[in-house]
């Protein structure tokens, strides 16, 4: 096989190629560099000499459906001249380190597992799962980590629990351009403590962070970055609005002791839950107003949940404003416990909760990416190796990278 196609095919140069051989479904070329060196690399004197060698092996690019491995002769040289102690082994271009694939490799690699798992890339290739894994952490470590916060100005903080819920991740969120800037230990105030310190050695300059309502994210905001304008967005306060209504829905439940009204009311928590706009299904409908009409707490619970989202639906602040004192005097003339809560929550926060239509931004992009970690989670046994993980979470914005996520 001549030099000039070693080179076109997988990217080897100054080698040649001494020897081919078909072993079941695997070719081997047997190369070695083309020029013997003479000129020391440290002293600059024509005293190198051979000084054994070892035989490597690397996997190349395939052809016609085989594996290539290039087995190569790596030559050893030693300085000769007095006070010289040059003694290593010949460079090998197309290869890092102690790597057994080479570059061109890698990328195939790479470029596959933009739309195969790494199962697939593994059995297409004939390498280890870890192999693929391997070179995978490689490309991602190079282009995502760690992560720039250069120009970042809205941020959204929230937290996942990966392995059913035992260990939790803080993720914050770049809300412009959707990628992860971080992601820390745990949950609470000291998962976010290195994200703060990179914050200030950088200087960035964070306008705007969205929340859920949780005391410990509000706490950390104040202590590190007081000046930014926190806003907690309606998905976590509906959220929270949900559970207080479906607290309400358990005990009605458990209270009813007619077996006909109890049917009517099992099974209707995502009627209630839901968004009421959304149910156009006239079966479903007459079920929730049936649900309804049993019992007064509950239906007051759920006409004032469907008004809270009217807190977000204003044309300014003020009108926001009334709406809210609305709900709240409404939410508390009703003396349902759960509702005097819910009042009590949104006064407490109520001037994050306006800060809204200072800035309309809303941690709905990092609910999109938990979404997208769920998938991945669900998808990929590997997800063990914490740092492959963390990895994948940086490159997640690129769907180059993530198109698919197994
Ligand atoms: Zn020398």
């Amino acid at each position: 096989m001549n030099s000039s196609f070693l080179y076109h095919a997988w990217g080897l140069y100054s080698l040649e190629c001494t020897r081919e051989e078909y072993k079941g479904n695997t070719i081997i070329l047997h190369v070695q560099s083309k020029k013997r060196l003479l000129l020391c690399p440290k002293c600059g004197k024509l005293h190198l000499v051979k000084n054994g060698y070892r035989i490597r092996d690397f996997v190349g690019l395939p052809i016609g459906g085989k594996k290539v491995l290039i087995r190569m002769k790596v030559q050893r040289y030693k300085c000769r001249n007095e006070g010289c102690d040059y003694d290593q082994q010949e460079n090998i271009p197309f290869a890092t380190g102690s790597r057994s694939y080479t570059h061109r490799f890698a990328k195939y690699v790479v470029d596959l597992l933009r739309g195969m798992t790494l199962q697939d890339v593994a059995n297409h290739l004939s390498i280890s799962w870890n192999t693929v894994k391997e070179i995978h952490s490689t490309h991602l470590l190079r282009h995502y980590c760690p992560p720039s916060l250069k120009g970042v100005k809205n941020i959204g903080i929230d937290e996942f629990a990966v392995r059913k819920g035992h260990i939790y991740k803080t993720i914050v969120v770049d809300l412009d351009s959707g990628r992860i800037l971080y992601v820390g230990d745990g949950k609470g105030i000291d998962a976010l403590k290195k994200f703060w310190k990179r914050v200030k050695r950088h200087k960035v300059k964070i306008e705007h962070i969205a929340t859920d309502l949780s005391a410990a994210f509000i706490a950390s905001v104040l202590e590190n970055c007081p000046s930014a304008v926190h806003v907690f967005d309606h998905f976590h306060v509906v959220k929270l609005m949900n559970e207080h209504l479906d607290d309400i829905r358990r005990k009605v439940y458990a209270m009813e002791k007619d077996i006909n009204k109890r049917k009517v009311l099992k099974g209707t928590r995502f009627l209630l839950l839901g968004n009421g706009a959304d149910i156009f299904d006239k079966h479903y409908k007459t079920r929730l107003d049936n649900a309804l009409a049993m019992n007064e707490p509950l239906s007051k619970a759920y006409y004032l949940k469907e008004q809270m989202r009217e807190i977000w639906a204003q044309t300014n602040k003020e009108q926001a404003s009334a709406v809210l004192y609305d709900w709240v005097r409404q939410a508390r003339e009703s003396k349902i416990p759960q509702l005097v809560k819910m009042a009590n929550t949104l006064m407490l926060y109520r001037s994050g909760i306006l800060a809204w239509y200072d800035c309309q931004i809303s941690t709905g992009k990092v609910e999109g990416i938990n979404n997208k970690i769920k998938v991945m989670k669900r998808n990929a046994y590997g997800f063990r190796d914490e740092r492959y993980f963390m990895l994948r979470l940086y490159a997640l914005h690129d769907c180059r990278i993530t198109r698919n996520v197994g």
